[in-house]
């Protein structure tokens, strides 16, 4: 008996092996998986497979016109191919200061984060979100459900219709997607959000699509020590309770800036990263040498929110500083969502004022920090896909 099965278990698994030993390469996404050393993680990446830098706002190809009937159902594209899907990567984790997929290979997602969603709510909708999937090549979105000014607090079940409408709709794409709860003062929330992400962790636990981002931007007046981790500590501990492993992002003092300071004292739990938020008009190196003491204390970061312009999302795009960004977040293989899918009159939005809120943007739709967020998106995707 025992030497029939093993038989049978040798011919059921050679093929397998025999394969694997066939195609595996160092460095290819079916590579074994890294030891968990964190120092070999703080290293950068080696620059072997750089992210060709856009070709610039007047070179941006025309957006694929809409189809003739507008409202797609997204069958027509074939989300399996695309390098961001979940279908490749699974189930994202952290290995010292990366974040890897189930293949144990470090994994950088390009995507783009909605707006508040009680001021741009027109916009979460999955029409969007294949727009976003399709043409624009994102990997991943992140949902700005808003607490303050209206928002969850307010209305609760709005919202959250809101934030499961995307989240649905990510899914259905194979996008990874974020759950954030766009707060500036979460801490004195910890209540309502607990009750939020344990509803979401019943939700979608079980789909490998999702991260937790439990506090957008912490303010000024906030200290990591006293407000912001035990505040995450409690929400952490929700999540956890029902959903063991899906990563939970959380921010840092001075608008999700302080990542020094969070890395000195992390949270003592499994698949935390730490979001990181710039704009690329406000910051430059003195934030990216912030964040190289994070990861050098072997803290993974997740970009949650970026925009080309200023901190303020008004400003000139700033294309020279963008690039820096991008530079910095390729060698590290951080990944990052473009603040935001709006059309509000100001320079962080992808599209102009009145453009449609289901997608299908044509080309003088897009505003020019739209344009350059798309290029740069596009980029990362075409690099990944050829690794
Ligand atoms: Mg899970």
């Amino acid at each position: 008996m025992e030497t029939k099965f093993s038989r049978l278990l040798l011919t059921l698994c050679l093929p397998f092996f025999v394969a694997s030993c066939a195609t595996w390469k160092p460095g290819s996404k079916d590579a074994p998986a890294p030891t968990e050393s964190r120092a070999a993680d703080i290293k950068p990446s080696a620059p072997a497979a750089p992210v060709p830098a856009p070709s610039g706002i007047a070179n941006v190809p025309a957006a694929v016109l809409p189809p003739a009937a507008a409202g797609t159902t997204g069958s027509e594209i074939d989300f399996a191919t695309s390098y961001g899907s979940v279908k490749r990567h699974g189930l994202l984790y952290t290995a010292g200061n990366r974040i890897v997929g189930e293949h144990g290979m470090p994994v950088s997602l390009a995507g783009n984060s909605f707006y508040w969603s009680q001021w741009q709510g027109a916009f979460y909708n999955a029409d969007v979100v294949k727009w976003l999937k399709l043409d624009w090549k994102a990997a991943v979105i992140r949902v700005a459900m808003g607490i303050e000014g209206g928002g969850y607090l307010e209305h609760p079940q709005e919202e959250q219709a809101r934030v499961c409408v995307l989240v649905d709709a990510a899914i259905a794409a194979d996008m990874y997607v974020v759950i954030d709860w766009h707060d500036h003062h979460a801490h004195l929330h910890a209540a309502q959000a607990v009750a939020f992400f344990q509803e979401m962790a019943r939700r979608y636990g079980q789909y490998s699509n999702v991260m937790y981002e439990i506090y957008n931007e912490p303010v000024q007046n906030t200290t990591w020590h006293d407000d912001v981790k035990p505040y995450a500590e409690k929400v952490v501990a929700a999540i956890r309770a029902i959903d063991p492993d899906n990563i939970i992002i959380v921010g840092s003092p001075n608008w999700s800036q302080d990542v020094d300071v969070a890395a000195d004292d992390p949270i003592r739990a499994k698949n935390i990263a730490y979001s990181l938020h710039f704009y690329a008009g406000t910051h430059k190196q003195w934030l990216r040498d912030k964040a190289l003491k994070a990861l050098q204390k072997g803290l993974p970061l997740f970009v949650t929110e970026w925009g080309t312009c200023n901190a303020d999302g008004k400003g000139d795009v700033d294309e020279v500083s963008t690039r820096e960004w991008m530079d910095f977040l390729q060698q590290w293989g951080i990944s990052h969502c473009n603040w935001s899918v709006s059309d509000k009159d100001e320079t962080a939005s992808i599209v102009k004022p009145g453009s449609s809120s289901r997608g299908y943007w044509v080309e003088s739709e897009l505003t020019p920090s739209g344009r350059l967020a798309r290029e740069w998106m596009r980029s990362w995707a075409a690099a990944a896909d050829a690794r």
